[in-house]
């Protein structure tokens, strides 16, 4: 798309200019027709991928899984990689774990089509193993584009190996969630993945749902901010209540 793409803008500027239409109004409509191709290619790329092993077992992953939402969203979800369910259907957070978060986000008033939502890999690692910081850096270029282009105003972590992305010195999410930390002027807020919430029991169980709900609630607060009249926020333990149908059932 190198040397076309800005021709192709050119050209059709010019020629609409010519038509009688106002400068701001063409610049406008030309900046959105150049994200579109910029997301068309970006997902071509993520699309035709072999760049690393995970992309070639085929068995694991059999498609790759961009992410997915509003690409204008000031709301950017991110977690680590595709699994089981996520490969067959193709979109991130759409087996169990992602049954909880859309939970949550409902409470919270959101869609899952409101935001964005994304993973560091794009394709499911055999038997779902941890990716090494090597192999998250090899598709990580893809969220790297992902961010250029969504712009969000906040992002939350889901996982240790989502914010190791962001942060490769973060040794675990349990030291770290919670605290708000910065990255080139992006607010991210670290949270537990979903999986590891599912996977607690008793008192353990409640302790995940209330401080995952409190992060959940920060980063949403801080994504929307004055742009949004915000839901009343049920408090964590409404959360518990809500969710122990699904928590049991994976217990
Ligand atoms: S995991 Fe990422 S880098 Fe590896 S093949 Fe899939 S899309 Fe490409």
């Amino acid at each position: 798309m190198s040397g076309w793409l800005p021709e192709l803008l050119e050209t059709m500027e010019k020629r609409m200019l010519a038509d009688g239409y106002r400068s701001p109004d063409v610049q406008g409509a030309l900046k959105s027709i150049k994200k579109e191709a910029y997301w068309s290619a970006l997902y071509r790329q993520i699309l035709a991928c072999q760049k690393c092993p995970f992309g070639q077992d085929r068995k694991a992953s059999t498609q790759r899984v961009p992410g997915t939402g509003n690409r204008e969203s000031p709301f950017m979800l991110v977690g680590e990689g595709p699994g089981f369910d996520e490969d067959r259907i193709g979109v991130p957070f759409t087996g169990i774990s992602g049954a909880l978060l859309t939970v949550a986000l409902h409470k919270l008033g959101l869609t899952r089509q409101e935001i964005y939502i994304t993973n560091v890999l794009k394709c499911r690692p055999a038997n779902n193993r941890t990716p090494d910081p090597e192999e998250v850096k090899t598709c990580g270029g893809f969220l790297a584009a992902e961010l250029k282009l969504v712009k969000p105003k906040a992002i939350l972590c889901l996982g240790r190996v989502a914010i190791q992305y962001f942060f490769p010195e973060v040794k675990s999410i349990k030291q770290i969630r919670g605290q708000w930390l910065d990255y080139g002027g992006i607010p991210v807020m670290p949270t537990y993945h979903p999986a590891y919430v599912l996977r607690q029991t008793g008192v353990d169980l409640e302790m995940a749902k209330r401080q995952w709900w409190s992060d959940l609630v920060q980063a949403y607060k801080r994504a929307y901010q004055q742009d949004r009249e915000t839901a009343p926020i049920p408090e964590a333990a409404g959360l518990a209540e809500n969710l122990n149908g699904n928590t049991n059932q994976e217990q």
